[in-house]
Formats: C-alpha cells, sequence, structure tokens
C-alpha cells in the first residue's frame, strides 16, 4: 500500500513542467511586472504562447475536475506540479492554476448559477480575466469576526457598504467575490456573513490606494471602499450567513500548493547556496569543508525533506477521504512549517553568499520577505498553531490522581497484574 513512486506516466509530464519552467518560464519574472495584468501587451506577446504550450500539453488549469475540462489530478499530484511551477513567479499563472482565481473559480463551481457560471467561471478558467477575493478589512485580518462590511436588501437588490484592505489583483479583476455581514443578530457568529459576486466597475466601488511590498514589481494589493454599491438579489453565493462556509471550499487544496510553492523557492535557494559552497575557498579551505557551513546544509536538507513528506502526506490524506475538515491539524501545521522552512533556508542562502547575497542580484532578499508574507496571510502562524494544538489534545484527558499513570512505579504495578507477577 505505501509507496513514494510517482506513475512513470506522470513522472514524464512533471520532468516536461521542470524543463518547460527551467527553459522558459522563469525568464518571465525578469521581463515583466504583475502577474494578473492579462490586458498588457507584454503579457499577450510573451506569456499567452507559453500557455498555449501548456493547453496543448494538456497541462492547463490541472485544478479542475473533469466537468469542468480539467483532468481531475487530485491533491498529491496537484502538489508534485506546484513544486515544479513554485520557481517562478509566472509558473502559476501560465499553467491557469493562480491564486486568487483557482480558489474563487472553486467557489464559483460549487455555488454559482449557470448564468454566473457562464459570465464568470468560463472566462476565468480561460485566463480571459482575472478576479479579486475581498475578505480582509483594515482593522484586523486575522480575526474574521471583525468584518464590519455589511449587505443590506433593499427591494430586490443588495447594497454594500464597508472596506477592504490588502485585496490582492483588485484593479486587473474583472469581478469580486466580496464577504460582507448580512445578519449581524445570528446567535452564531460565523453565520453573519455572506459571500457575493460582484462586477468590476459597479458603482461605489473604489480603490482607495494599491500597497506593494519588498521584493515584488507593482502595487497588486488594494485598500477598498465600498459605498452603497448595488447588485442584483441572485449576486448571493450559497446561502444566505454561510460566508464561512462557502469560503473554506478555497481554503484547504489552495494552502497545500503554496506550501509546495514555498517548498520550490526553498529547494532554489538551497541549489544556489549548493553551487556557492563548491565555488569560494576562505581560510584555506573550500566552503561547504567549514563545519559550522556544513551544520547549516545538513539542516537544511533535513528540513525541507520533512516539510515535503508533510505536505505529500497531507496531499495523499485528502486524496483518499476528500474531507479538509478532518484534516485541519495537518493543514494548520504545513501551513506553519512553510513559512518557517522558506524563512530559514532563504536566510541561510543569502548569508552564505556573503554581500552579494544582499544585493537585488540575488533573489534571496525576495525569498525571505515571501517567508514572512506567507507566516500571516491567510492566517497568522499564532492562529494556525492553535489549530495544531487543539487537534492534538482533543479527546486527552487529564490524569485524575497528582502522579501519572505513567511513573515507573505505577507501570511496574500494572506489569505486575497483567504478567501475574508479584
Ligand atoms: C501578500 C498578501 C496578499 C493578500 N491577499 C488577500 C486577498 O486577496 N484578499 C483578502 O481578503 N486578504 C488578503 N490578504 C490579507 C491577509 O489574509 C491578512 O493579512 C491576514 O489575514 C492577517 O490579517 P492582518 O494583516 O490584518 O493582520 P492582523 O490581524 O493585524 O494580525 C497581525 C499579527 O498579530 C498576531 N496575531 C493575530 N491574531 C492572533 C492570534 N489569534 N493569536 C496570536 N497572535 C495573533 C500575528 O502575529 C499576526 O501576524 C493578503 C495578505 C498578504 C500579505
Amino acid at each position: 500500500m505505501w509507496s513514494f513512486d510517482t506513475e512513470p506516466a506522470f513522472q514524464r509530464e512533471l520532468d516536461w513542467v521542470r524543463d518547460f519552467i527551467r527553459g522558459e518560464v522563469q525568464f518571465l519574472d525578469e521581463l515583466l511586472g504583475s502577474a494578473w495584468n492579462i490586458h498588457d501587451e507584454a503579457f499577450k506577446k510573451h506569456v499567452r504562447p507559453l500557455q498555449a504550450k501548456v493547453k496543448a500539453r494538456g497541462l492547463w488549469a490541472c485544478h479542475l475536475g473533469p466537468e469542468l475540462g480539467g483532468k481531475g489530478y487530485g491533491q498529491l499530484k496537484l502538489a508534485l506540479l506546484n513544486e515544479q511551477l513554485g520557481r517562478s513567479r509566472f509558473g502559476p499563472i501560465v499553467f491557469g492554476i493562480q491564486a486568487p482565481d483557482t480558489g474563487n473559480s472553486e467557489i464559483l463551481a460549487h455555488f454559482g448559477t449557470a448564468e454566473q457560471k457562464k459570465t464568470w467561471l468560463e472566462p476565468l478558467l480561460e485566463n480571459n480575466i482575472v478576479s479579486c477575493f475581498a475578505m480582509t478589512e483594515p482593522q484586523g485580518g486575522a480575526d474574521p469576526l471583525q468584518i464590519e462590511t455589511t449587505a443590506r436588501l433593499e427591494d430586490d437588490e443588495w447594497v454594500i457598504n464597508g472596506e477592504k484592505w490588502f485585496a490582492t489583483s483588485a484593479k486587473y479583476a474583472a469581478f469580486f467575490l466580496i464577504m460582507a455581514v448580512t445578519d449581524p443578530e445570528a446567535t452564531d457568529p460565523y453565520k453573519r456573513q455572506s459571500i457575493f459576486v460582484v462586477p468590476a466597475g459597479t458603482a461605489g466601488i473604489e480603490i482607495l490606494r494599491d500597497y506593494t511590498y519588498l521584493g515584488e514589481k507593482e502595487a497588486d494589493h488594494a485598500h477598498m471602499r465600498w459605498t452603497d454599491v448595488r447588485i442584483p438579489r441572485e449576486s448571493l453565493l450559497g446561502e444566505r450567513g454561510m460566508g464561512f462556509a462557502v469560503a473554506q471550499v478555497r481554503l484547504g487544496g489552495g494552502r497545500l500548493h503554496h506550501a509546495m510553492r514555498a517548498l520550490a523557492e526553498a529547494t532554489k535557494c538551497l541549489e544556489f547556496t549548493c553551487q556557492r559552497v563548491v565555488s569560494r575557498t576562505t581560510k584555506g579551505q573550500i566552503l561547504w569543508k567549514h563545519q559550522m557551513v556544513q551544520d547549516k546544509l545538513a539542516d537544511a536538507w533535513i528540513q525541507l525533506r520533512q516539510f515535503r513528506l508533510l505536505v505529500l502526506e497531507t496531499a495523499w490524506l485528502a486524496d483518499q477521504n476528500n474531507d479538509w475538515h478532518k484534516l485541519q491539524q495537518n493543514v494548520s501545521a504545513v501551513k506553519v512549517m512553510m513559512s518557517k522552512v522558506l524563512h530559514d533556508i532563504s536566510s541561510m542562502a543569502l548569508h552564505l553568499h556573503g554581500s552579494l547575497g544582499i544585493t537585488t542580484q540575488m533573489p534571496f532578499a525576495n525569498h525571505v520577505m515571501n517567508s514572512f508574507m506567507l507566516g500571516l496571510a491567510d492566517g497568522p502562524t499564532e492562529v494556525h498553531k492553535s489549530v495544531v494544538v487543539k487537534n492534538m489534545l482533543k479527546g486527552v484527558e487529564p490524569s485524575t490522581d497528582q502522579f501519572p499513570e505513567y511513573m515507573a512505579d505505577k507501570s511496574t504495578a500494572r506489569a505486575g497484574e497483567i504478567f501475574n507477577q508479584q
């Protein structure tokens, strides 16, 4: 039953992807700005032909099930694919599996009406448009119960008011999925929000400012204001008050894909470092022969392999039972590790490259910054660690005695009872 083999046919696809990313796609990272700027002439000229190659190979939008024209690969294969794509900022968009469009397409596929699917989902899957998921607000993203944006029903229209923060790709999006409070009186605080699909350009939607973080080429994360934005009643996705349940649909798989892309970034950092340590001499010795350097390299390799195994195990489990709820602990552990592993390995790579390592000629500072980004976006590390621990302690009973049952004296006495020895 246990096997770490990859099917030969799929391995051939992975090998093709690996060469394609390293031979062509990764050079787009130097050439182009935002990966969501699909109407830019340079995007059309350089990205569209590469996307055509992916389509011809049958690897386009692999996250989708066969009913939507995808391969139905499942999480394990998607994880292995993302391990290759993550080496390049443009990898995901060239393969039609970029965030936030993947998650948004899953929500539309699950909850959209036939008309919404035709209008939004079909062009989204072709990357003829891109989308935005607007949930976080300026007053606090890690606690989604602090959402203040409201949607109230007036006649046959929803009227939305509020502010959104760090809404990625807002300025390029053809539509938004927005989370707003519809049922403030609901006793369960997780049943107060709903998700809506809203066309960009609807009156009342404003981008106040776009933000960027160090290492990014363009400002793609919007602070938005929504003032009396009126949309038809049927713009609601899923049931009213079930916004969190609807949003969950996009999270599980997405976190694993991000994890494998982070693994790809860390692997790249380690590869570059390997070349550095066999090329440079200091104090009469090649760098890698210094034991403190070996200590760093060994830790990095071990950390990478452990992380890879955890992500692949989680992906495998997801394929077995298709129940993300049961995998909360694994997924949260993956979420915590992706930021730590990338942080540790990209910092080590930067350090071992010396002064060159901190220059903009090297990618390491960007990867370090990405590691911080991964630790706070989509729920900060602290919150995910809490999930790991809550799951770990589920069903663990406190000791009824001051001294635990596993003390040697008590164990010996119990052994005596079991084996009839006095
Ligand atoms: C690159 C990027 C892209 C993003 N894209 C989107 C997007 O497209 N759509 C969208 O809606 N949002 C997006 N976000 C927002 C993201 O989801 C939030 O940044 C995240 O949820 C954290 O919220 P916050 O930034 O308000 O931090 P805060 O909520 O202010 O938290 C700040 C820090 O406080 C600490 N903290 C918070 N809660 C706890 C706790 N319970 N226990 C202990 N410590 C805690 C943590 O150290 C945390 O990092 C994006 C963010 C980034 C960085």
